[in-house]
């Protein structure tokens, strides 16, 4: 990685600002509840940086969104839920604070010592904050002596917290670098953009092609295979000419799926058949069909046996798989038979040394429902973010970090 980390910078005695992603599911949507924090992951997946800077004598200020609020009236995104369940796992106390700049954070980051730990109130409460407001990013710059990013999930957006809030920073001599987290992230996923491994086979799935054509067009540059399932594989069936009945097709997309089918030759592989039902839901009466024989009144809610024994030959001999997209509706426990099918057979390539990375949010939901997270390579915290850095795009967050 050619940035700068936590690690190669002196922090001791200096108020380090933490970009962390703490935009965590929460119990309740409503404030009069006593809402608490309802998976951890990445309050837990932030605690490396923290813990290094804090063994470092720094004093921590740390900042994050969480969820979409309107205004700052929407308390029921508070991070009070959040500096309960952080101090818990750090056994020590987080001042919590209930602006993200103003006077009240000035007066508490003045009085701060090495050790300590300020989490301020929710970065999008500021109306500054999704615009990348200089004015915000300056307020922000002014509470520290060194930034650091390691909100891996929102790097690929250019807000005040993520982006403005480092050049304030550098403006004023501190160092401006990443967390451990980002670093892990892009040294795992790095690895597939510039330098992988081959046989290198990407498997894609998930809801919609339209939001990850990009993606594909750039897996067909640097994979050998890619091979397609879930509701995505509905819109290159059809452009193949099949019939789909009542699957979820993106229409406007066919051109593109045919485009990239020219491109791809054989290196697309297609569902060979599919779990399809009447209906969207849970208790439907599923049957497995293969694709030339999809009536007009079913839809396809997930690839079938014939279908996973292909891609499992596909896979045999791989070096590197990545992994984006369920392949079926995965919420649904009878539609969850291949999605969990793949990550069993990917948990046995790993096994066998492969390197196997999952990408997408639904996806890492998805092995760590199959309870196979902790057998992968790599589950990447961010979903859009880790998209985007696959489809090899510059992520605002992180190009604004200091070089190494
Ligand atoms: P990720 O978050 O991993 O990038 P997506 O958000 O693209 O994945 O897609 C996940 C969604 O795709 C799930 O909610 C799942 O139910 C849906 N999905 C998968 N296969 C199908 C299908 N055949 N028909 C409809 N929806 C599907
Ligand atoms: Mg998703």
């Amino acid at each position: 990685m050619n940035k700068k980390t936590v690690a190669d910078i002196d922090v001791a005695a200096k108020k380090v600002l933490v970009r962390v992603d703490f935009n965590v599911p929460l119990s309740s949507k409503d404030p009069n509840d006593n809402i608490t924090v309802t998976d951890d992951m990445r309050i837990q997946a932030a605690l490396p940086t923290i813990n290094y800077l804090l063994e470092h004598g720094a004093a921590l200020i740390l900042c994050s969104h969480l969820g979409r609020p309107k205004s700052a009236d929407d308390i029921q995104f508070s991070m009070n839920p959040i500096a309960e369940r952080l101090s818990e796992l750090l056994d020590r106390p987080v001042m919590k604070l209930d602006q993200v700049v103003g006077d009240e954070v000035s007066t508490a980051v003045n009085a701060m010592q090495p050790g300590d730990i300020i989490l301020l109130e929710n970065t999008r409460f500021e109306a500054g904050e999704k615009k990348n407001d200089a004015l915000l990013s300056r307020q922000l710059a002014a509470l520290a002596d060194v930034y650091v990013n390691d909100a891996f999930g929102t790097a690929h957006r250019a807000h005040a917290s993520t982006e403005g809030v480092a050049h304030g920073v550098r403006l004023k001599g501190g160092d401006v670098v990443a967390g451990f987290l980002i670093e892990k992230e892009l040294q795992a996923l790095g690895t597939a953009v510039s330098n992988p491994p081959h046989p290198y086979i990407a498997i894609m799935g998930g809801a919609k092609i339209s939001d990850k054509i990009k993606l594909i067009e750039n897996l067909l540059h640097t994979a050998d295979k890619i091979l397609i399932g879930g509701g995505m594989a509905n819109t290159f069936l059809k452009a193949q000419g099949r019939i789909i009945g009542k699957s979820l097709v993106e229409d406007d997309a066919l051109p593109e799926a045919e485009r990239l089918m020219k491109m791809a030759g054989s290196r697309i592989v297609l569902p060979v058949d599919v779990v399809v039902a009447d209906e969207f839901s849970a208790d439907s009466l599923a049957d497995i069909v293969p694709v030339w024989g999809i009536a007009n009144h079913k839809m396809a809610l997930d690839i079938g046996p014939d279908t996973l024994d292909l891609f499992n030959q596909e896979l045999q001999g791989a070096q590197l798989v990545i992994w984006n997209g369920p392949m079926g509706v995965f919420e649904f426990e009878q539609f969850a038979q291949a999605t969990n099918g793949l990550a069993t057979l990917l948990a046995r390539l790993v096994d066998h040394g492969v390197q196997v990375m999952i990408g997408g949010g639904d996806s890492a939901a998805a092995v760590r429902k199959a309870g196979l997270a902790d057998k992968m390579t790599h589950i990447s915290t961010g979903g859009g973010a880790s998209l985007e850095l696959l489809e090899g795009k510059t992520l605002p967050g992180i190009a604004v970090l200091d070089n190494n």
